[in-house]
């Protein structure tokens, strides 16, 4: 795997603070179920956390390309973004959506990291998928609007101070589109946890400090509403692309782990007096594994280009996404399948990235989504809800 990447500088400087964070520090992080605050704190502090943050806001001013190589770079080198990743795609909504007072009261100590953005709460129990159906209601009372409600999967709540929040502002059936009546909050949950705001830890099959969330007459004033009341479900999916191609970024980070990790053990490993990665039978399906990361990432690529020219590359991004997660998901197959009995060891980090890896079939959108978008906005089928 020797070819030109873009960013270059940032790549290496990267991959650098990452060795200072090797296996064992995931594993004893996953072991004990502990958010990984050194690793947080490192990113912070070197800026990376503030990549799409502009610079008067105290950000670094880069594009979404060097956002994706941070991330790759992370997922490259046996780490886990998730714990902070949010952090770059979230904070796109205040960004293109919220208002110059809201950008200048936050973002600069998002960017220094005295603040953390790190939760976004769209999904809930009952509606999964089927976002416009969310339960969550904001009503508005002056200057305050009061949420009720629950979310589901709140990745980082415990970890972050702000939330971003969709609520519905106005019942389903007083809208003329299912679309419509959403809004976006930018909730300060030091403000309100404890009280009107419960936060539950929901275990998982790998480490992700994802929670459930209960407002019950949680207040937020009014002033914290991002755009235009109603409109919230646009400015949710104006985000959409920047989050697929980032995550599409994390998957060729960790598909490079899985087949880097598989061909030196297969070239290791003697058994029968001779290296496994001798016989076919070990090598094609790593073979295969890295032609469709190789294909995959010129669909990033070319995901990437499109968004930063200023277009809005939803066929690109999804595909991106899709085709990035399936070359994750076969390396890291290829990858367990090699090392054998050692896949499952611990400390060997390939059954903790197996873990890992499995979530991008199914978030931050689930593969059938995807199809389903390619199916009826890319080919024009009929829609099926
Ligand atoms: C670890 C983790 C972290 C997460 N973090 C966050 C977060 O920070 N914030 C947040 O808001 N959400 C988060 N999510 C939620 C995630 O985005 C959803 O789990 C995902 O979108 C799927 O929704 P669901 O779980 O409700 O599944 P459902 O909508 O119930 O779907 C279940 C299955 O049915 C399939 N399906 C449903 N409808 C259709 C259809 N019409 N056609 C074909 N197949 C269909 C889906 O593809 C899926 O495989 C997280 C989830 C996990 C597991």
């Amino acid at each position: 795997m020797n070819y030109e990447l873009d960013h270059p500088e940032i790549r290496h400087a990267v991959s650098k603070l990452c060795a200072n964070f090797p296996g064992p520090y995931w594993q004893k992080c996953d072991r004990e179920n502990s958010y990984p605050s050194e690793f947080v704190a490192a990113l912070t502090d070197a800026g990376y956390l503030a990549a799409l943050i502009p610079e008067k806001f105290g950000g670094l001013s880069l594009p979404l390309s060097a956002a994706a190589a941070i991330l790759e770079e992370i997922h490259r080198s046996g780490g886990n973004a998730a714990a902070c990743h949010a952090q770059m795609y979230t904070m796109g909504t205040l960004l293109r959506h919220g208002s110059e007072t809201q950008k200048a009261q936050y973002l600069p100590d998002v960017a220094s990291g005295a603040l953390r953005l790190q939760a976004f709460g769209v999904t809930e129990p009952s509606s999964g998928t089927d976002t416009t159906s969310l339960k969550c209601t904001a009503r508005r009372e002056g200057d305050t609007y009061v949420v009720n409600g629950q979310k589901i999967w709140t990745s980082r709540a415990e970890h972050s101070d702000l939330l971003v929040l969709l609520a519905r502002t106005t019942p389903r059936d007083q809208v003329a589109k299912k679309t419509q009546g959403l809004s976006v909050f930018l909730v300060d949950m030091r403000d309100v946890l404890g009280t009107s705001l419960t936060i539950r830890p929901i275990r998982t099959m790998m480490n992700h400090a994802t929670t459930e969330l209960f407002f019950d007459e949680m207040p937020v004033p009014a002033a914290n509403l991002i755009g235009e009341e109603g409109q919230g479900f646009r400015y949710i999916l104006s985000g959409m692309n920047a989050e697929r191609i980032l995550i599409a970024a994390e998957c060729i980070g960790d598909a490079k782990w899985f087949i880097e990790k598989a061909s030196h053990y297969a070239s290791d490993r003697t058994v029968f007096d001779r290296p496994i990665g001798q016989n076919q039978g070990v090598q094609f399906p790593i073979a295969r594994a890295y032609s469709q990361m190789r294909a995959a990432e010129l669909m990033l690529k070319q995901a990437i280009a499109l968004y930063e020219a200023g277009g809005n590359p939803g066929e690109e991004a999804n595909l991106a996404k899709l085709l990035a997660a399936d070359a994750q998901w076969a390396a890291a197959e290829a990858c367990v399948q090699t090392h054998g009995g050692f896949g499952f060891a611990e400390e060997y980090d390939v059954e903790r990235k197996f873990r890992e890896a499995r979530l991008y079939q199914v978030a931050p959108i689930s593969t059938n989504l995807i199809l389903s978008y390619i199916s009826e906005h890319v080919l024009d089928m009929p829609r099926s809800y």
